[in-house]
Formats: C-alpha cells, structure tokens, sequence
C-alpha cells in the first residue's frame, strides 16, 4: 500500500486566509504533497473518475428541482497554464453539465455595458458546473494596471463583484476563485518554449511581453482583488502553478472538495419502477416493420 497522495487538503492549505500575502507564496512549492510528477498524473487519472461521478449527481438531482451548480472562476498570468487546467481536469467531466466562457478583452457592444453584463448570462444554471477562463476579475486586475477605467470606477467595482457574487450564491451557486500562480521566470521558459516550435506559435502572443514588463503591477492588482473580494461564500484560492502537473491536481482536488461539501444526491423517480418494468415488458415484441 502506497502512502496517500495528499498529505494535507489543499483546499485547506491554498484557501486564502486572513492577513494573506500574495508575495509569500512559492510559486514553485507543492503545499500537501512529497509525490513527484508520475505520480501526480495517476492521481489526476484516478480522481477524475470520482470528479465524474459527482458531476453526473449534480446535473441529474437538478433534474428534480435542486438549484446548486458551481462557478470555478481561473485567474491567472498569461502563459500559467489556464488551458491545461480545462483540458486535463475539466476535460474529464460530461459536455451535457459543463459550461466553459471565456472572456476576452471586450467588444464594442460589451464596452458600452456594464462590465457585469457579459458576465452574468454566463453564470452556469442549476446542476451545471461553470469554469470562467479569465472573468470579472479582469475588470479590476488588467483595467486597473492598463488605467482602462478611473480609479473611482475600479473602485466601485469591487464593491459590485462583491455584490453580484453574494446575489449568485444565495441563489444556489457555489463559487471558488482559483489564482494559478506562476514566477516571472517560469513564465519566460515558457514563452521561450512557444517560440522554440512552429507548432506553438499560435499560442504566442507579443503582447504578453508587454504585461510581463509590468508583472509587479499585476501582483498588486491580484493582491487588491483578493483582498476585497475573499469572502467565505466566494472563496479564493492561490495555487502555485510553477509545476503544471501540482496545479491541475491542486485545482481537481480543491473542485472535488467543494462539490463534495454540495453532497449532490442521486434523485428518486416519481414512478413506480416495478409497474414501469412491467409496461415495458408488454411492449417487448415491438418492432419496426
Ligand atoms: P491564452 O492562454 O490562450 O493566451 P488568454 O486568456 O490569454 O488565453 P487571449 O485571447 O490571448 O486569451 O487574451 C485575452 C485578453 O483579453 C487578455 O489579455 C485579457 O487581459 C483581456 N481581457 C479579458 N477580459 C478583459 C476585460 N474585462 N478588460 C480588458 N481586457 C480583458
Ligand atoms: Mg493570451
């Protein structure tokens, strides 16, 4: 018997707390586990089964009525491994109870709203489990360093996220806000990578050298939005993402812990099943002709 995977939760260990730093987090640390990267993806392979299941509880009990879902909102610097968190954890669940938005800078017609308004048709609907790539949350974080929007308004903002995320959550949504965090200088290797292969130049964008440039701002900015909007209800988390293969199991079982406390259950039919079996036996000798 190999010793247990996880030494300590995760979801304990990364769940933001009072007087929380951002700058005392290792990016290249793996709070709550000694295991290495093979192990790491046996562990991502054998919880994805028990991530599937309780998804499949979820979407089926809202068929009777229930109204929870959950929000995973991913924030993160470019290059930290957003993608592959969608595609190795989340790519393991079923399309039918999956809803993945992924916000961009915005459009002319979105500019000309609200910055909640794309925002809020996104939120995921009972028994759906929601994963923004990127969010609200770049209203406070890109706009702010960019001087996209005043002072005054990046500061009415918190207020209205705050807001809008208690207004979703008694509503049935259980929200977890997950920072992947990666150093500076994991970031560059990365960006090297891209430019080493013609295959990942799409990926590539120079740009991205451009918010490097600013990467003390940035940490400012998610210390802000942390700070403001943490709330028990709306929970962040800080993953150290320097390791991918840490960050995706960090984050599966941070997802896995939060739909567990859910407790999801497999709804009862409003039928008799014994009476069901036997019309279904009399039609036995259907047939198309
Ligand atoms: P990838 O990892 O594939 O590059 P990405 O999330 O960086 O994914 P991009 O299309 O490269 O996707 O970039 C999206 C851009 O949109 C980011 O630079 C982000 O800062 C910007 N953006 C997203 N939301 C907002 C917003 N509300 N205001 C301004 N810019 C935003
Ligand atoms: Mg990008």
């Amino acid at each position: 018997m190999s010793a247990p995977f996880w030494s300590s939760e995760p979801d304990e260990l990364l769940r933001v707390g009072p007087d929380f730093r951002l700058r005392s987090v290792d990016p290249g640390s793996k709070p709550g586990t000694d295991a290495d990267r093979e192990a790491g993806r046996a562990e991502l392979a054998r919880a994805s089964e028990e991530l599937r299941e309780l998804q499949q509880k979820l979407f089926a009990q809202s068929r009777t009525g229930a109204r929870d879902r959950l929000l995973v909102v991913l924030q993160a610097m470019d290059a930290a491994g957003k993608g592959g968190i969608v595609n190795h954890v989340f790519g393991a669940l079923e399309p039918y109870g999956l809803a993945l938005a992924a916000f961009k800078a915005p459009s002319a017609e979105e500019r000309e709203h609200d910055f909640l308004w794309r925002v809020e048709p996104r939120v995921p609907g009972p028994g759906v489990i929601g994963v923004f790539d990127r969010s609200h949350y770049e209203d406070v974080i890109v706009q702010r360093v960019r001087s996209l929007a005043p002072p005054e308004e990046i500061e009415r903002r918190y207020e209205a996220i705050a807001e809008f995320e208690r207004r979703i959550a008694d509503d049935g949504v259980r929200i977890v806000k997950i920072m992947l965090h990666i150093s500076p200088e994991e970031q560059a290797e990365r960006l090297l990578a891209r430019l080493d292969e013609p295959e990942k130049h799409w990926k590539y964008d120079p740009g991205d050298v451009d918010e490097r440039l600013r990467w003390a701002e940035y940490m400012e900015a998610f210390q802000a939005a942390i700070d403001r909007t943490n709330a028990p209800h709306a929970p962040w988390f800080v993953v150290p993402a320097d390791a991918k293969w840490y960050a995706r199991v960090a984050v599966q079982r941070i997802v896995l812990s939060e739909l567990h406390g859910i407790d999801p259950r497999w709804p009862a039919g409003d039928f008799d099943p014994e009476e069901q079996r036997s019309r279904v036996e009399r039609t036995l000798d259907l047939r198309w002709p």
